[in-house]
């Protein structure tokens, strides 16, 4: 009897501590979406990320430990519109995994959950490497986060459904905190409106539409191909003319394009973090925008 009571008692704390531990487990390609995805999910989710901040999300080599990652991941969560074209589908392949496949509820790409700027009217690759659905950096921009983090809870809670109104609390919390702290940065970055700004890439669309800013060239000749040096020059006429305050790059972008046309033109270049863990003090998403908006308040200031 004794003997049985200790038995059954072991059994108890065996389903005690596995349920404990059978958190939904979730593959990230960016660490933007890692971050929303621990938000959201909090203690019920176990996320990792494919690519940290300091790696260009464009191209990462889909290696064999990402593969097993993907292998046992519940739910994968992307920027999608073809930012990971290079990579995600071999490794959608390799994992083997039915349940993260495209079409699938553990298939979620946030990009694709909002719509999109600068969608081309026409596709020809003689354009660059350019994103057919659109521009897929989203995450820069609060009000589609807002919006995506809504369709996450959403399917999370349809993929564990009986951690729902979990889910369905974490994102009312945080929508309560989000849209206070962004109507905190848009009346701080008021000032930022119609200002002009140099960028290396289209990933800060989002952003500088948001707060009113103006991007007036690009260290790229053509979307995905890295600056040369007769584009740089003609950076040159484009500075003087157009009195750009600021040549913006992100943590994970080399800076030599950058550098030199800071170096001739006197224009400063300021490296923002671009996604969580780009600089210490960007640590989750809300210390992210706290971070680019008070950067570019520094940087861009009235003289
Ligand atoms: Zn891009």
């Amino acid at each position: 009897m004794k003997i049985k009571l200790i038995i059954a008692a072991a059994l108890a704390l065996f389903v005690v501590s596995t349920q404990a531990q059978a958190k939904l487990k979730i593959f990230a390609c960016e660490p933007e979406w890692k971050a929303l995805a621990e938000t959201i999910g909090g203690e019920q989710v176990k996320v990792t990320s494919a690519t940290t901040a300091f790696q260009d999300p464009h191209h990462i080599e889909a290696r064999p430990s990402l593969i097993a990652k993907t292998r046992r991941a519940d739910l994968l969560i992307c920027t999608g519109s073809e930012l990971e074209i290079g990579w995600l589908p071999l490794l959608l392949r390799q994992s083997g995994n039915p349940q993260i496949q495209a079409g699938k509820p553990g298939y979620f790409m946030a990009s694709e959950q909002v719509e999109r700027i600068e969608v081309p009217e026409q596709m020809d690759r003689s354009m660059g490497d350019i994103h057919a659905s659109g521009n897929p950096h989203v995450h820069l921009d609060p009000h589609r986060l807002l919006s995506i983090a809504e369709k996450l809870s959403q399917r999370l809670q349809l993929i564990d459904q009986k951690n729902a109104p979990f889910y369905e609390q974490q994102f009312a919390n945080f929508r309560t905190k989000w849209l206070e702290s962004v109507q905190s940065w848009e009346k701080q970055s008021a000032t930022l409106a119609g200002k002009k700004v140099v960028v290396y890439h289209k990933n800060w669309s989002y952003l500088l539409a948001w707060l009113g800013i103006e991007a007036v060239a690009d260290l790229e000749p053509k979307p995905g191909i890295p600056p040369t040096s007769s584009h740089l020059i003609s950076l040159l006429q484009v500075a003087e003319s157009e009195q750009p305050e600021v040549i913006l790059i992100a943590a994970y972008q080399g800076d030599k394009g950058a550098r030199w046309l800071s170096e001739k033109s006197g224009i400063p270049m300021l490296t923002l973090p671009f996604t969580v863990g780009g600089n210490n003090a960007s640590t989750d998403l809300f210390t992210l925008y706290e971070n680019t908006v008070s950067q570019l308040l520094n940087t861009l200031q009235d003289d």
